[in-house]
């Protein structure tokens, strides 16, 4: 579905009528500009370009690719405004949003990578002694880039979700090619305009713009696909991937429950609730999509929360402090965020605040907290990506640990006690790839822990280690330096070699005693 307006434009491009795509600000309506729909036929000269180019990138080496990067990260703080600027006008999220995520995170990780990668992609000398076979022997483990990387990303955090991926990608010595979402592709072009400015070689980083089909044919055209949006779209990417024996790594959905002990800090409990749910208009992957709530505290919870939540203002994003939730960005998101709290209405949830699409101008829904909800309630299983937060009174959080694992996703939950030897023994049984105790959400900013949904909320993670590593393929060096003529296991085959090396078998794992 076509997410802003798509059009044929006037002008031509070699006689054919180019397809463009009208860039809409969610908080006002207006059209910022038109985009591009690249095609196949140029996804694969965009590809063949890339290819050209990343021989020259990795031969720049860790130290070279690094400069480029802190200088992109020093061309960040030079440019605070004009990023935030762009990333505010085609989200229609607030400055804070824009400037915690999209800039704070970016700027952030830009240092990180460059600092980080050639410790994570060093070549890894292993032990020979576990096998009698290759005892001595010299063994490598080495990263090589994977070649060109394509990078697809979604609408909520139009640069950490879309150009974060692309960073490690470029660390490690690949070409890339960003496929930014239909709705957001202002700020990947700025991107691309930083890193051009900051000296990054000719076509290795490119902005593809364009809408699915594009995005299908970025996978049809490069060696590795790292995609973050929705399982369904997901599915079909990791479906495109397989035909073409491609690795393929998914950041998809999620249904973010948080449990809440009696025990907890409630004030902090209630003004996180409230945040972590309504932040980034509840856009947000590893939000507070639930929560449930021990009996005992129930009450004054949902009192804080709603008080809490009650305050937040809601329109047209503007100045520093100027309001606290923005527009939601995603013209269907906004149907799927009033279906939801409908269904739940219907069934017999009590709307404590909110509950309704905002009249006038821009594409607003307001914060909205629910009680009275159950698990047969669309806003309880399915992600609903909007302001929106649900709480049900449970019996305790064994009550707590079932139902919020009652769900084919697995991206993020929190846990939220005193107690916090008994928070992490809960987190370790919620089935999820992210669970903070005390907090949520923040994990996305430690740039060296794994993140990543299980379940139906993904395949991979980013950050740390198998966040940069997935961009490169495993080669495995063995070096023989002294050897004989003929090794022992070498033909001819001898009955008597044959049985020597049998004994020699016994004597190194025959020994001893075993249970
Ligand atoms: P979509 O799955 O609709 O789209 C994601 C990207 O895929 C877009 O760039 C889209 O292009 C592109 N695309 C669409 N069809 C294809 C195709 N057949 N082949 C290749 N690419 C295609 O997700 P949304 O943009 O709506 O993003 C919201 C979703 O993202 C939510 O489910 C959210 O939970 C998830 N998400 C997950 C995160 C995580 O880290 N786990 C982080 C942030 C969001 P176009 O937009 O032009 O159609």
């Amino acid at each position: 579905m076509a997410s802003v307006t798509e059009q044929t434009s006037a002008e031509t491009n070699g006689g054919a009528a180019a397809a463009t795509i009208g860039v809409e600000n969610p908080a006002t309506g207006e059209i910022i500009t038109t985009v591009p729909v690249l095609g196949a036929d140029e996804l694969q000269q965009m590809a063949a370009r890339a290819r050209e180019a990343q021989p020259g990138w990795e031969a720049m080496g860790f130290e070279g690719r690094g400069k480029v990067l802190k200088r992109a990260q020093k061309w960040m703080t030079d440019n605070t405004e004009r990023i935030l600027e762009v990333v505010m006008s085609e989200a229609g999220k607030t400055y804070e949003d824009a400037q915690l995520a999209d800039y704070g995170y970016t700027v952030a990780a830009l240092g990180f990578w460059a600092k980080e990668a050639q410790g994570y992609l060093a070549d890894e000398h292993v032990p020979s002694w576990n096998n009698p076979v290759v005892a001595g022997k010299k063994l490598i483990i080495r990263y090589a880039p994977v070649g060109v990387v394509g990078v697809i990303g979604p609408w909520n955090y139009p640069i950490t979700n879309s150009f974060g991926d692309c960073i490690p990608a470029l660390a490690a010595g690949n070409s890339v090619i960003l496929k930014p979402s239909e709705v957001t592709p202002l700020s990947s072009l700025l991107m691309e305009e930083m890193l051009k400015e900051c000296g990054i070689p000719e076509n290795v980083f490119q902005v593809a713009t364009g809408d699915g089909s594009t995005g299908a044919a970025l996978v049809d055209n490069v060696d590795c696909i790292m995609f973050t949006g929705s399982t369904k779209t997901g599915q079909a990417v990791m479906k495109a991937a397989a035909d073409r024996v491609i690795p393929c790594y998914l950041e998809l959905g999620g249904k973010d429950p948080m449990i809440v002990c009696a025990d907890a800090n409630l004030d902090r409990a209630a003004n996180a609730a409230a945040y972590y749910s309504m932040n980034n208009g509840g856009q947000v992957c590893i939000s507070v999509e639930r929560a449930y709530v021990e009996e005992p505290v129930y009450d004054k919870f949902v009192q804080k929360v709603t008080e809490n939540v009650k305050q937040l203002r809601q329109g047209k994003p503007g100045a520093a402090g100027s309001v606290d939730i923005g527009a939601v960005t995603f013209p269907p998101q906004i149907d799927v965020v009033e279906d939801h709290v409908r269904d739940a209405v219907d069934k017999g949830a009590k709307v404590l605040t909110g509950g309704h699409r905002r009249e006038g101008d821009g594409r607003f829904y307001e914060p909205t907290v629910l009680v009275d909800v159950d698990h047969s309630m669309k806003i309880m299983t399915d992600e609903t990506f909007g302001p929106t937060l649900p709480i049900m009174k449970v019996r305790d959080a064994e009550e707590a640990l079932r139902l919020a694992n009652d769900t084919n996703y697995g991206l993020a939950a929190s846990v939220w006690t005193r107690d916090t030897a008994r928070g992490e023994a809960l987190a370790r049984r919620v089935e999820a790839g992210a669970v903070c105790v005390n907090d949520a959400q923040v994990n996305y900013a430690a740039l060296n822990l794994p993140m990543g949904g299980w379940k139906a909320s993904g395949l991979g993670t980013r950050h740390g280690a198998g966040g940069i590593r997935k961009y490169t393929r495993v080669q495995s060096l063995l070096v023989t330096r002294l050897a004989p003529k003929r090794d022992v296991h070498m033909f001819p085959y001898k009955k008597r070699t044959t049985r020597m090396l049998q004994r020699f078998y016994n004597f190194l794992y025959g020994r001893g005693k075993r249970d």
